[in-house]
């Protein structure tokens, strides 16, 4: 079938929830993929920030095999060995006690916000309000959607659930001027990711966390899609020198099988048996994938080189802006990068970059986002910022 019949086929039998770009990938290895016509693509978007070692390594890829001839799926009515080992990888290697596996980042932060509820209840006097920040993203669920900071997300399903309170990003008195006796969390990522890769100031979240301490509610950090090495850390907290009660993981975990997960201190652990949930979370097949993706990251020290290459990037990136005034920022973490215009060109950037063989995200009408995988060599950032000088210089003087 030609590429066209495949994508009228889409537009057909899809509920409109949004509009891909021409393009059908069929194939995908290390940091390239392959269309239906056989084109090749330098891949930055990464599945979203998911593809941590590249299209289908070979890690993973074995370990899926292996575990798809063993064991699926058995319930969490039984022990099931892969969860287990994953667990003792995650906590080994974070500030966080105890895990739930889920499916999703939605249904990682469903669950943390669940546990902060049961903590309110159960520590707090019923407190059970959650602050949360503008510009952010926690997931689609309805809860979520409360939660997601951003009008375009929420307007369209107005009543939501009750109990969110979104303040400004990047401000500590917001967050203290919202505090209350309700309140029994506050939620934030590291870096805002779709939010347009928001880089609050170094003392935020210290600050952040230094005020749930003193009034003794819980400091949660969604690590959705700065977690498992992508801002060059393991996991983001680890640059800004504090410790979250919970965290959330999902997109880099598990090389592109859906799982999330939420961890939490041992303090904050105050779920019983029943409470929460899940029939596919944590099962065997995808437990062994992200255990071999983590163990990877870990044991090959792909944290320090996403530090390196990204910084790398961002330096070429700020190269690319001296020479191009409609550029107005740059700015990143490790490999979550984002360049800003003063113009709302970001979806004609895309469409030229894919025309020349590299897949971008517009997070925003006015910026693209980078999250190639975190094995992405120097040499590929020089070719990716090759073909985006090109785009950019063909955007100045337009061919008529
Ligand atoms: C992507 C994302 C989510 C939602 O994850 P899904 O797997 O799409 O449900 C939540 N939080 C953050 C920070 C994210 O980037």
């Amino acid at each position: 079938m030609s590429q066209n019949n495949w994508q009228e086929l889409e537009q057909k039998l899809f509920l409109r929830t949004i509009n891909r770009v021409p393009v059908t990938l069929v194939r995908g290895k290390g940091a390239l993929a392959w269309d239906d016509q056989g084109k090749e693509y330098l891949d930055f978007v990464g599945g979203w920030a998911v593809n941590s070692l590249g299209h289908c390594p070979p890690v993973v890829v074995k370990a899926l095999e292996k575990q798809a001839k063993t064991l699926i799926q058995a319930s969490n009515q039984f022990y099931t060995i892969p969860q287990i080992e994953l667990a003792q990888l995650l906590i080994g290697h974070s500030c966080l006690d105890r895990v739930f596996f889920c499916n999703s980042g939605a249904e990682a932060n469903e669950g943390a916000m669940k546990l902060a509820r049961r903590y309110g209840k159960l520590r707090l006097h019923g407190a059970y309000e959650i602050l949360t920040t503008y510009s952010s993203f926690h997931g689609r669920t309805l809860a979520m959607t409360a939660a997601t900071g951003q009008s375009k997300f929420q307007e369209p399903y107005i009543p939501l659930p009750d109990g969110f309170i979104n303040v400004e990003y990047n401000n500590v008195e917001a967050i203290k001027r919202a505090t209350s006796e309700q309140t029994c969390a506050v939620v934030l990522e590291p870096v805002q990711g779709e939010g347009g890769v928001n880089i609050p100031g170094d003392d935020y979240l210290q600050k952040v966390q230094d005020w749930c301490r003193e009034k003794g509610i819980l400091f949660i950090l969604d690590e959705v899609q700065t977690g498992v090495g992508r801002t060059g850390t393991l996991f983001a907290y680890e640059q800004y020198g504090v410790e979250p009660d919970i965290m959330t993981l999902a997109k880099g975990l598990g090389s592109g099988v859906p799982i999330g997960a939420f961890l939490a201190k041992e303090e904050a652990s105050v779920f019983s048996p029943g409470e929460h949930g899940s029939t596919f979370g944590g099962n065997p097949l995808v437990c062994a994938a992200a255990y071999a993706t983590l163990k990877y990251i870990i044991d090959h020290k792909i944290p320090g080189k996403v530090k390196r290459v990204g910084n790398y990037f961002l330096t070429r990136l700020e190269s690319l802006k001296q020479q191009f005034d409609f550029i107005t920022e740059v700015r990143g973490r490790g490999l979550l990068i984002a360049l800003e215009f003063n113009q709302e060109i970001a979806e004609k950037l895309v469409l030229a970059c894919i025309d020349r063989g590299l897949l971008v995200n517009n997070v925003k009408p006015n910026a693209l986002r980078f999250m190639p995988p975190l094995i992405i060599t120097e040499k590929e950032v020089d070719k990716a910022i090759g073909i985006l000088r090109d785009v950019l210089e063909e955007m100045r003087n337009p061919k008529h």
